[in-house]
């Protein structure tokens, strides 16, 4: 099975940056209820959506006080438990972000690295894109920042 996963977060000056549990040296970091991991938030929605149970706002509500700072990672856990729980596993992930800057170039294998241990995958099925929005819109302005993951998911006999 395929899912698609999406998320965006607003940026400011002085908030931490997090992409794949991994912590970017930025001027802006994301404004959020959770941690504002983009790359963690779109990979839960893709397997949500490969594993057809529902998404990210509805497991972990962002009206929930009890998310309020959490890991990103902390939701990536308990997603694994669900497909765990039903026999699934992950084949592959592709993830795009799309960030005017800083450039990842130095940060793509760390956070290839952090995402294969979340979902305990070789990191050779884990693919990490990232492009800037060529100035245009809400990324080319800096005001936010984006990211993309599919996956593909299978059920063991
Ligand atoms: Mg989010």
């Amino acid at each position: 099975m395929v899912g698609f996963g999406y998320d965006s977060h607003s940026m400011a000056e002085g908030k931490p940056l997090l992409l794949g549990g991994i912590k970017i040296e930025s001027d802006l970091g994301t404004i959020a209820h959770s941690d504002g991991d983009v790359v963690l938030h779109a990979l839960s929605d893709a397997l949500l959506g490969a594993s057809g149970l529902g998404d990210i706002g509805e497991l972990f509500p962002d009206t929930d006080s009890k998310y309020k700072g959490a890991d990103s990672k902390l939701f990536v856990g308990q997603i694994m438990k669900l497909l765990e729980d039903r026999n699934l596993f992950i084949i592959n992930l592709d993830i795009t972000i799309l960030l005017e800057k800083p450039k990842l170039k130095n940060y793509k294998d760390k956070i290839r690295q952090s995402i294969s241990e979340l979902v305990k995958i070789p990191i050779e099925y884990v693919n990490v894109k990232a492009k800037t929005n060529e100035g245009m819109g809400f990324i080319g302005r800096q005001e936010g920042i984006a990211a993309y993951c599919v996956c593909e998911i299978q059920q063991k006999a």
